[in-house]
């Protein structure tokens, strides 16, 4: 990836200029694996794994799964998936915040023996109350002056399992009084009886978040630690374990924040992707309506195009609603030059050119997609399909597709012309007889010939059938869908399956992940659930651009 200048760059910069990490630059995208990654991450791993790119240095994978209760191997192997399908390696550098734990648990009992941690007794509510407010100094633990050899002690005995989930918690010793909430002794070690997909049942107390992800940087030498917003009240905390556990402030992490990623139409946060996935709103983590990057990919979004849009959005330290409709844009122009161009019929009406010989078949040469010299062809014969909605019985004036006495060409075929229409009992219309002009074709006298409309068709025999998936937004546009109850956002109207659409010959042998442009339609992708004869396709995205710039 390419970033534009950014802020974080600069603070790189300004550190390198002041002798700071004169050993590289070296950064870390830290997933928990409590779910699938979605495009949220995919611009955290664009910041990270560029910024190491941009320095020379080195980018680190690692699980931060300190929390074992909503984690799963599930999820730790389709972030490796994920992160590799979006172009970036880290070699030898995977690593998972639960290797540290024996550490992590020394650093607790180093700060300890510094004075700067006790257990304390108090319920989580109790905690609570005692923080005060932003306007209220919070009120000192009663077990704030417990000794060293009391708090080491009791510290051990958490670990060996002497007590209940939630009877005692390790907190830092800071101030009550700090403005900064954060900073009134957080809660930095729990108890949790849970047994953890990597350390079985080893531990029964976990490092908090604030806790472990410091000591993790630093463990990893990482040099800038960099994260979403809501972490910049923890900054001080994060700044003062590393000082108080003695590591030089010449090269230890920093962490830098920048806004996280919000789309229009869109939920991003993995506990209600995980509501939409087990309350069967969609068919999993998967599906191409999630903005997961699995889903993505299902869809058939490229990893460029989702690598392209994190470039064009930037980094940016304010929050911000990024509008959909940038991200298909970048789909469509990352298509545009990479998928083969087919036609395909999504709702048919047969159509018999009856001047066309019987038993006759043509192959037309057309292009495929720009700057390829490979052209395919297309048979053509006597009875061919057309969408059912580019034929009207009464057109107004403007309708410049067929209909009754009207004349379209056929792409990369003939010009016709309507003679008459059959309809079965109840009226509708089920065939339409055109006659054809012979010379109108590439090459023939009268090619050249003006008429207003040309239509895609796929000729009858040989065509493929197919069932086609139209996607639209999973949400009703709600700017405020991520704080207020997004299920009743949720689009009625999100899928729409087509059984019956008619395929160009040329995607027979299509596999799952192959994309097209169906001529006038848009960018379609063939499903996993596809299968030779059994087409499946998703629509990744329709042609027309909203995007404004
Ligand atoms: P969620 O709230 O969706 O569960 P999270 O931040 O808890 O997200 P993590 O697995 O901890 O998920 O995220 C890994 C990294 O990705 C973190 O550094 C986090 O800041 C970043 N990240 C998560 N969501 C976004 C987003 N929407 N935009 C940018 N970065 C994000
Ligand atoms: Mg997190
Ligand atoms: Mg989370």
């Amino acid at each position: 990836v390419n970033l534009l200048p950014n802020f974080i760059h600069n603070a790189i910069d300004d550190d390198l200029k002041n002798g700071k990490y004169a050993d590289g630059i070296h950064t870390r995208f830290p997933p928990e694996p409590n779910g699938y990654l979605h495009i949220g991450h995919a611009k955290s791993i664009c910041i990270n794994f560029g910024t190491a790119q941009k320095y020379n240095g080195q980018c680190n994978l690692r699980f931060d799964d300190t929390n074992p209760t909503k984690e799963d191997v599930e999820y730790v192997d389709s972030i490796q998936e994920d992160v590799k399908w979006l172009g970036f390696t880290w070699d030898d550098r995977m690593f998972y915040a639960s290797d540290y734990f024996d550490k992590l648990y020394d650093f607790a009992v180093e700060l300890i023996k510094r004075g700067k941690a006790y257990v304390c007794d108090l319920t989580a509510d109790e905690i609570r109350q005692y923080r005060g407010t932003l306007t209220e100094a919070g009120t000192e633990s009663p077990y704030r002056g417990r000794s060293i050899e009391e708090n080491i002690d009791l510290f051990e005995r958490m670990k060996k399992g002497d007590f209940a989930d939630g009877q005692k918690v390790l907190r830092a010793k800071i101030d009550m009084a700090s403005p900064n909430i954060t900073m009134r002794d957080p809660v930095i070690y729990r108890i949790s009886h849970t047994r953890h997909h990597r350390t079985g049942d080893k531990w029964c107390i976990y490092p908090m978040y604030d806790f472990a992800h410091p000591l993790s940087d630093a463990i990893e030498k990482v040099t800038h630690s960099i994260c979403t917003l809501e972490f910049e009240e923890h900054r001080p905390l994060y700044d003062w374990l590393l000082e108080n556990l003695g590591f030089d402030s010449n090269s230890r992490p920093r962490q830098i924040e920048f806004a996280r990623l919000n789309l229009t139409n869109m939920v991003m946060s993995k506990r209600k992707l995980r509501q939409l996935v087990e309350s069967g709103c969609v068919s999993g983590w998967d599906d191409p309506r999630m903005p997961t990057i699995s889903g993505f990919r299902r869809r058939g979004y490229t990893a460029e195009s989702i690598r392209s849009f994190c470039e064009l959005i930037g980094v940016a330290k304010s929050n911000s609603l990024v509008d959909i409709a940038m991200l298909e844009h970048c789909v469509r122009e990352d298509l545009n030059k990479r998928a083969d161009r087919i036609m395909a019929v999504l709702n048919p009406i047969k159509v018999i050119i009856t001047n066309y010989p019987e038993g006759k078949c043509e192959y037309l040469s057309a292009e495929n997609k720009p700057d390829s010299s490979a052209a395919r062809y297309v048979p053509f014969s006597r009875e061919i399909y057309i969408e059912r909605s580019d034929f009207m019985e009464s057109a107004p004036k403007k309708f410049f597709r067929l209909k009754p006495d009207g004349e379209v060409r056929l792409k990369y075929a003939y010009i016709i012309k309507c003679t008459d229409i059959v309809k079965d009992a109840d009226g509708n219309i089920i065939q339409i007889n055109c006659t054809y002009d012979p010379d109108s074709k590439r090459g023939g006298s009268t090619a050249g010939r003006k008429v207003k409309g040309t239509l895609h068709w796929v000729p009858l025999d040989g065509c493929l059938n197919a069932e086609v998936r139209l996607y639209d937004y999973l949400l009703n546009n709600d700017e405020n869908a991520e704080q207020t109850d997004f299920m009743k956002e949720l689009n009625p109207a999100s899928l729409t399956v087509l059984q019956n659409c008619k395929i160009e010959p040329a995607a027979a042998w299509a596999a799952p992940g192959t994309k097209y442009q169906f001529l006038r339609q848009g960018y379609f992708c063939v499903d996993k659930d596809s299968a030779k004869g059994n087409l499946v396709f998703n629509r990744v995205v329709g042609l027309r651009d909203s995007w404004a710039k």
